[in-house]
């Protein structure tokens, strides 16, 4: 691109509806937000227990930075790992059922790590066509062949799991979607990736907190153990409500990524204050069962409503419960009625969703309140149906 080719490029973004600009939020993540100086209430965050304001996990956060500073100050293999660091590794793999974890700071960087490290050129990558496109990203960097079947088709993936005779194999996968909140058969895929002798990674940013008797996510409530699949990755700055991301496997595996990495090696290791106030919050979701139990009844209450209103559902029973619309303008026109009244979700457009089904990505947190779900559904009506 050259640098005349920009505004002409930002103009057709607008012309197609596919202008992105940021708000500027004046609150933390709460249902009831201040923005760009209006209130709203907010259902579009991924802050689905509603702890990333919780006091126990600000205070552990503030008081780490008061004994450890702020900045970690270098990689991992440097100096950069911490006692903190450490600790909250020991816990994740706890948590999960795994030897052992290894934080990354970002999610995104997790997946382009483990991926990374593992398949090279002359391997392949089996994708769903609907997965985060951090792990796109990821399968595209390796130089491996990626192959993306079509959403939750695993006769089509068995097919082509079979036709593939030379290079290693991978199937990665996201547990919960995160445009759609429908999950993955996981037995299915476990068997798969068994039969065909290729890696199983799942990304379960979603179902982390969430899902599970403890809140360990899809693969607790599954009852997956490490055999069955062998790579899990999970983010922190969603439900868990800090921030970075881990991924959790076998003792050998870890060492491994220790290794070979480069998006765990080459960065500099999140705040220890980040990983103390995470060590809380895992205690926190593991405790305090009715917060899932809550989140679900709100879940159930929308769904319901939504279906009295003749609203097109996404078979979800995760926090994400999006309306697909189709074009983009509608998406847009939806989002601008809902802000109207006082309502905040974002649409959502291509390329973060397949072209025609540019939506609304509803989002529930325990913190939203029954009558906040009646008035939502209101609004739906008057920006959905009425219009
Ligand atoms: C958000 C998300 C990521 C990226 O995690 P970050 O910590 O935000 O970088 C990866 N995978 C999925 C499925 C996600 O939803």
């Amino acid at each position: 691109m050259k640098p005349s080719d920009i505004p002409k490029f930002l103009n057709k973004q607008c012309q197609q509806h596919l202008y992105r600009s940021t708000r500027i939020a004046e609150s933390p993540q709460q249902p009831r937000m201040q923005i760009d100086g209006k209130s709203y209430l907010s259902f579009c965050s991924n802050d689905y227990l509603g702890l990333a304001n919780h006091p126990d996990i600000v205070k552990a956060f503030v008081d780490t930075a008061n004994t450890m500073g702020v900045g970690s100050g270098a990689a991992h293999l440097i100096n950069g790992h911490s006692i903190y660091h450490e600790k909250l590794e020991e816990e994740l793999a706890a948590f999960t059922g795994r030897q052992k974890a290894l934080l990354f700071s970002t999610g995104y960087m997790a997946n382009l790590g483990v991926i990374n490290a593992i398949m090279q050129r002359g391997d392949t990558i089996y994708a769903d066509r609907l997965n985060h496109a951090s792990l796109v990203d990821a399968g595209l960097l390796s130089q491996a062949k990626l192959h993306r079947y079509p959403h939750n088709d695993l006769a089509r993936l068995k097919t082509s799991l079979s036709q593939q005779k030379t290079g290693d194999k991978m199937i990665a996968c996201d547990a919960v979607f995160s445009m759609d909140g429908d999950t993955v058969d996981v037995h299915g895929l476990a068997k798969l990736a068994k039969d065909y002798q290729a890696w199983l990674m799942l990304d379960d940013a979603h179902g982390i907190g969430v899902l599970g008797k403890q809140g360990a996510g899809l693969l607790e409530e599954q009852a997956l153990s490490q055999d069955d699949v062998p790579i899990l990755m999970a983010t922190l700055g969603k439900a868990i409500g800090t921030a970075g991301a881990f991924i959790a496997g076998s003792d050998d595996l870890i060492d491994y990524l220790k290794q070979t990495a480069r998006t765990w090696i080459f960065t500099t290791a999140m705040p220890s204050a980040i990983a103390a106030a995470t060590s809380v919050s895992l205690k926190i979701i593991q405790q305090e069962t009715w917060r899932r139990e809550k989140l679900q009844a709100l879940i159930q209450q929308f769904r319901q409503g939504a279906k009295q209103l003749g609203l097109q559902l996404v078979p979800s029973y995760t926090a994400i419960q999006p309306i697909i619309l189709g074009e983009n303008h509608k998406a847009l026109q939806a989002s601008e009625a809902l802000q109207k009244q006082g309502i905040l979700i974002t649409a959502i457009r291509p390329p973060t969703v397949p072209k025609n089904t540019a939506r609304l990505r509803i989002t529930l947190s325990v913190n939203h309140a029954e009558r906040d779900i009646d008035y939502l559904l209101g609004a739906l009506h008057n920006a959905i149906i009425l219009s």
